[in-house]
């Protein structure tokens, strides 16, 4: 008998599950409570295994065409005077990796699956009941159904984790810095090219993604202590921390209050020690999201929607395809979140000695020959 599957979220870990599983010959769902999938965002990258998976989905060639080709990141000082200017992948020792808009990813996703899988916009999962035989979902429409399994692809915050595991916080891994990201004009003729600004526990970012009107901002500061949530709390803590910023800070800042886009968080990893209960899983950034500070989160919601369609396609039993899952998965998530432990958030230097170093090694890289890719984009191999 066909297996139906829901499916909650559709950005990057949903619908690349949708695509193998319903390869695999499952009747797949998929509940959105966007109205319509969400474009535009701010550029990701897709890098080691990653684009191994997203070469056997058949989308690496678009991918490739939507690659955003960002020729210099150039690092500013205190009063915006340039310290250094560096290529992306002397950064990453690395040339094959992808950057793309999260926008065009998810499109090219759900190019491939739109066809044949089951989406539901504007809709969300009210309450899920596991029974012997299957999940009865009530959706927030009102329709009631019940499937064989349901998979939390919801992201950093999902409710179907705080439903069938609990609160965030006791998954929640605080990294230290709370951060915007909006749009603003761009004014400043920027092509193809990131600005970064940093003081001791700043840093402001403008980058240009091609020769768009619009920039990427982005604001990150230190704050030893996780601050309280809620979006309007945020945005006001980070303007307080830019107040007396120089540079093109202040109008940032101005940018960041009348910004219709704004996305405002605290760097934070999940880590939960099982991913799975009873004939609900969690995957992407619902299981381990790994924080922007790797810039790993789309590579591990790729590979992880890819190891868990496997397990599913070769295991009969859902029990033992999650634990497989687990299995195979453990080790590469594990790496990747290690990642931050061993210096990835080196690019936003919280004391004066700290932002020397950093310097000094961005000066280095100009004349060095580039670092080798880290092995933790890589370390696994797919099945
Ligand atoms: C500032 C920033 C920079 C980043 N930079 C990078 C980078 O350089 N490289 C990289 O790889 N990653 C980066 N990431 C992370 C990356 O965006 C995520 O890790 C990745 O998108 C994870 O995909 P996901 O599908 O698991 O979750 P998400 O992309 O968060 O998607 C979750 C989906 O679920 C939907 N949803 C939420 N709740 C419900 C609900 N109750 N019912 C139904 N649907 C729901 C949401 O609308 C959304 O469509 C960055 C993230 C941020 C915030």
């Amino acid at each position: 008998m066909t297996r139906k599957v829901l499916i909650s979220g559709a950005s990057i870990a949903g619908p690349a599950l949708a695509y193998w599983l319903h390869r695999a010959g499952f009747a797949v769902t998929v509940v959105e409570k966007a109205d319509s999938l969400r474009d535009g965002g701010y550029p990701i990258d897709i890098r080691g295994t990653a684009i191994e998976v997203v070469r056997r989905m058949g989308i690496l060639p678009r991918l490739r065409a939507a690659h955003l080709d960002t020729r210099r990141s150039t690092f500013l000082d205190a009063d915006g005077s340039e310290l250094v200017s560096v290529t992306p992948s002397a950064v990453t020792g690395s040339v094959d990796d992808l950057e793309v808009r999260r926008g065009d990813l998810a499109a090219a996703l759900y190019a491939i699956v739109r066809d044949d899988v089951e989406f539901l916009f504007g809709d969300s999962i009210d309450t899920l009941d596991q029974t012997g035989q299957g999940v009865d979902i009530a959706f927030h429409s009102g329709h009631r159904r019940t499937f064989d399994l349901v998979i939390g692809a919801d992201g950093m915050h999902s409710r179907t984790r705080e439903s069938v595991f609990g609160p965030e916080q006791q998954f929640h891994r605080y990294l230290g810095y709370a951060f915007a990201i909006f749009t603003m004009p761009n004014t400043f003729g920027l092509s193809h090219e990131l600005l970064m600004w940093n003081t001791p526990g700043r840093a402001a970012a403008l980058y240009a993604v091609g020769d768009d009107d619009e920039l990427h901002a982005f604001l990150n500061f230190h704050q030893p202590e996780a601050p309280i949530r809620g979006p309007e709390a945020l945005r006001d803590l980070v303007a307080k921390a830019f107040a007396d910023a120089g540079w093109e800070v202040p109008a940032m800042v101005d940018a960041l209050r009348d910004a219709d886009d704004l996305f405002v968080d605290t760097a934070g990893q999940i880590r939960m020690p099982r991913w799975s209960s009873g004939r609900v899983a969690l995957v992407g950034d619902a299981a381990y999201a790994p924080s922007f500070l790797t810039g790993q989160g789309s590579s591990l919601a790729l590979v992880g929607a890819y190891v868990l369609a496997h397990a599913l396609a070769t295991q009969q039993d859902h029990g033992a395809a999650f634990a497989a899952y687990e299995r195979g998965l453990r080790g590469f998530v594990d790496a990747n979140q290690a990642l931050v432990d061993s210096g990835a958030a080196t690019l936003f230097p919280t004391t004066v000695p700290a932002l020397e170093r950093r310097n000094a090694m961005l000066r280095d890289l100009v004349t060095l020959p580039p670092p080798p890719p880290r092995p933790a984009h890589s370390a696994l191999t797919l099945p």
